[in-house]
């Protein structure tokens, strides 16, 4: 057990490779088992209509079903999958990182697995990104089989992150989209932990086009954001692409500090005419309303805070247990 274990990123990314595909679909995958045989039927046809070479990169975000088993499984007997298995569940944000890491091809498209994003849109992305766009988003124009709580947050999500975000995120807009090398690369080089990666791909620039399409509902399965997970992807879109929270506290401090000062006076007025009284609700209600503003404005700091802890630590981005790649396969399975 001397030597040191041989780095799985190497193994995958090793010249020895088949030929470099033109196409990289990466896909999160976390409990999907239910979906993962559908969607493998569709990525075959996909790959089938897609007009060069393409390669398939399932990351399993530490699945506790038997979805990585199925998708390692894949990668070693089809030369066109591979798959990334993470240690455990680091998140749809940091498994979609992992597998455009993994990417090889001149053009990725980052997916969804249980067919929400429907794989045909990836024809149309690709004929956008052949027309010289490096960023294409599909952008959702309705969504099918989804209660109007979740379309109404998100509704209502985008259009607040429009509003304060310092860049352009497009509305409407998940993470399926095709992004070529160059967006890709400038992609891999920020480093930020707390990952938000519509934003990020917003915030770099490039010559982006939008392709219109019905969201589906889930193939199979539910879904694997329960509202924790939204509020935490919708906090780290805001708190990662806008200061807006940190400048409304100060706005606030300075509104409630102006009317303490009102207040003041009038109570200085009041008590040099005499008429004091036993005021004693007033403080008591004012100190309860201040000391909750000020219990909220250290909360908004406190994720500033805790974000910038966050990135300090400098810990790896994910950490991959097994990769399942072309090479690594042959190595694997002599044939
Ligand atoms: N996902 C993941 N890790 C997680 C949560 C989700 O890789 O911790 C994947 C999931 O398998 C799916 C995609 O991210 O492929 C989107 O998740 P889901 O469909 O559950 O979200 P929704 O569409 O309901 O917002
Ligand atoms: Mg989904």
């Amino acid at each position: 057990m001397g030597e040191a274990l041989p780095d799985p990123r190497r193994r995958i990314m090793s010249p020895a490779a088949a030929e470099t595909p033109v196409y990289s679909i990466v896909i999160p995958l976390f409990n999907e088992e239910a979906a993962l045989p559908i969607l493998l039927h569709r990525l075959e046809m996909l790959l089938e209509r897609l007009d060069g070479p393409a390669e398939v990169i399932l990351v399993d975000d530490g699945s506790r079903d038997t979805t990585g088993i199925v998708a390692a499984g894949r990668a070693r007997t089809d030369p066109r999958f591979r798959c990334i298995r993470l240690s455990r569940n680091f998140g749809h944000q940091v498994a979609i990182t992992a597998g455009m890491d993994a990417a090889r091809g001149s053009a990725t498209v980052v997916m969804d697995a249980d067919l929400q994003d429907p794989p045909e849109v990836v024809l149309e992305l690709a004929r956008k990104w052949r027309e010289g766009y490096e960023v294409v988003y599909a952008q959702r124009s309705g969504r099918e089989g989804e209660n109007w709580l979740k379309k109404g947050t998100a509704a209502l999500f985008y259009r607040t992150l429009a509003r304060v975000a310092e860049i352009d995120i497009p509305m409407d807009v998940g993470d399926f989209r095709l992004v070529d090398r160059k967006a890709l690369d400038a992609f891999r080089a920020m480093p930020e932990r707390d990952r938000f990666v519509r934003g990020m791909f917003g915030w770099m620039g490039f010559r982006q086009a939008v392709v219109p399409f019905r969201r589906m509902p889930r193939a199979a399965g539910v879904t694997k954001y329960p509202w924790r997970r939204m509020l935490r992807l919708a906090s780290d879109g805001i708190v990662g692409f806008s200061d807006a929270p940190l400048r409304a506290v100060l706005w606030l401090g300075f509104a409630i500090s102006a009317a303490a000062f009102g207040f003041g006076l009038f109570a200085i007025g009041a008590a040099l005419a005499g008429s004091v009284v036993p005021g004693w609700a007033s403080l008591a209600v004012l100190l309860s309303f201040l000391s909750g503003v000020n219990l909220t404005m250290t909360g908004v700091v406190g994720l500033y805070v805790g974000r910038i802890h966050n990135e300090v630590k400098q810990r790896p981005l994910y950490v991959v247990s097994e990769a399942v790649g072309t090479d690594s396969a042959a190595a694997a399975m002599p044939a």
